[in-house]
């Protein structure tokens, strides 16, 4: 039931009028205008549905309109809205005693936020407050958020157009094996080449003025770079050798993502602070925070922690987070990611890396996945070049465009499809969407040389 010859609704005629979406030129940018959702799916207005490979921004882990939640959210509607963050309620204090039960080691507070970009802002001013230092070191493929001091901690390239950004910041390589910074063949040496080489930027920025190493547990946005086992230890060790906290950002890899509770649980790894968003309750309602040890929050137990936000621990976010957790145990879906990964997404991509030339690379683990796409595996010359806009583009628009007639939504950063859906799609459904990945890959194999 396609309408494309229909007049614009009244949702697109005040979107195009007034609405000025993120990272978009308004006007140019055609959004589609979203009628429902349901489990893996959401559909437009003219009745076309996808089906939700993206989990919108990696965040929807539960899947769409999941009734447990959406019940809870309504309950805690009618008991209790809003109430100042200086007040206790229920919802925010079960909310932070789950996470804390979750989170490892002595991770055992929570500071609210509303998002992920506020969570790695605090988690800075708690590490330069705890520390009395004022460095923070970051890679250069991550994402951290887009308000000041996140973004300028950011390394990818929407930190451009904010510079010059905070000072204080100094970045470094993280292991890639793919495309290695540092000319390593095995995973084995790049780990030890990534952290020779962090070793040497903590030297040279002078140890006694780092107050941590903010890192992405597994790398998100900036391409699903899964470290080689013992980088994160190494960089839990190299830290404590220097006083310096390790920061571990689980935006986009906490709550279930990576098949873990938290993806450093992988690899036995117990951060100083813990950044979360998204995952925490699907994105239902706003909701990040800070996950602080023990040693850091003794910090503030005498002295005011200075930092606060209207909406810190709200309840109706809050509410939605513990039943978002309850909704993980009972439908078991942290082991269910690591599953589909395991049996389902990881062999259906090697499969299809044999017959299209242009999968350079494929990567990841539990749901968060990544084909990366190049026009010649010989040279590894990515299908698109780095940070391509406009014609440059063309190629990944192109297939992104194929998967989306076929009826997938897919996710597309750079020359890479991260495929990352929510961890309740059914099996069925996940085998379908590949299959249409499958397909659009003949259009990015006709860009490649031969
Ligand atoms: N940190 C990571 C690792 C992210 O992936 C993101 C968003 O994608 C953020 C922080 C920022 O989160 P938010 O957009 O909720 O501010």
């Amino acid at each position: 039931s396609v309408r494309d010859d229909a007049a614009p609704s009244a949702a697109r005629r005040s979107d195009r009028k007034h609405v000025l979406h993120s990272w978009s030129a308004h006007g140019t940018f055609e959004p589609i205008v979203i009628a429902g959702s349901e489990g893996a799916y959401f559909w437009d207005e003219d009745g076309r549905r996808w089906l939700d490979f993206s989990s919108q921004l990696v965040n929807v882990n539960v899947g769409h309109q999941h009734p447990k939640l959406i019940a809870a959210i309504r309950l805690q509607a009618e008991k209790l809205c809003t109430v100042a963050p200086y007040h206790a309620n229920e919802a925010t204090s079960e909310a932070a005693r789950l996470i804390a039960e979750l989170a490892p080691g002595d991770l055992n507070r929570v500071f609210f936020t509303n998002g992920g970009a506020e969570a790695v802002e605090n988690a800075i001013r708690m590490a330069r407050l705890h520390t009395g230092r004022h460095k923070v070191l970051t890679a250069y493929r991550s994402y951290h958020g887009a308000t000041a001091g996140a973004l300028a901690a950011s390394g990818d390239p929407r930190r451009w157009p904010s510079e010059p950004g905070a000072p204080g910041i100094a970045r470094f390589w993280g292991p890639y094996p793919y495309r290695s910074a540092f000319h390593a063949d095995s995973a084995q040496e790049e780990c030890e080449r990534a952290l020779a080489h962090l070793a040497d930027t903590v030297m040279a920025e002078g140890a006694h003025a780092i107050a941590a190493v903010l890192l992405e547990t597994v790398v998100g946005g900036n391409g699903i770079l899964v470290p080689p086992d013992g980088y994160l230890q190494g960089v839990r060790a190299l830290c404590d050798a220097h006083g310096i906290l390790m920061i571990a950002d689980e935006v986009m890899t906490g709550f279930g993502r990576c098949g873990e509770w938290f993806a450093v649980d992988r690899w036995n790894v117990v951060p100083d602070l813990i950044t979360f968003a998204k995952g925490v309750n699907s994105g239902y309602v706003p909701l990040g925070g800070v996950i602080v040890s023990d040693a850091v929050a003794a910090s503030f137990a005498t002295r005011a922690y200075p930092g606060g936000l209207t909406y810190s621990g709200h309840p109706l976010a809050c509410a939605a987070a513990v039943a978002c957790i309850g909704i993980y145990k009972e439908e078991n879906l942290i082991v269910r990611a690591r599953r589909l990964g395991e049996e389902v997404i990881a062999p259906a991509l090697r499969a299809m890396q044999a017959r299209h030339p242009s999968i350079g690379d494929v990567r990841g683990l539990g749901a968060f996945w990544a084909i990366e796409l190049v026009r010649d595996r010989a040279t590894r010359e990515p299908l698109v070049p780095f940070n391509a806009s406009g014609p440059a583009d063309a190629p990944m628009a192109e297939f992104a465009a194929a998967c989306k007639q076929r009826g997938l939504w897919p996710f597309v950063v750079s020359n890479r499809l991260h495929i990352v859906p929510p961890l309740i799609i059914d099996e069925q459904a996940l085998r379908d969407g590949l299959s249409i990945v499958d397909e659009a890959l003949q259009v990015a194999d006709r860009h490649c040389a031969g």
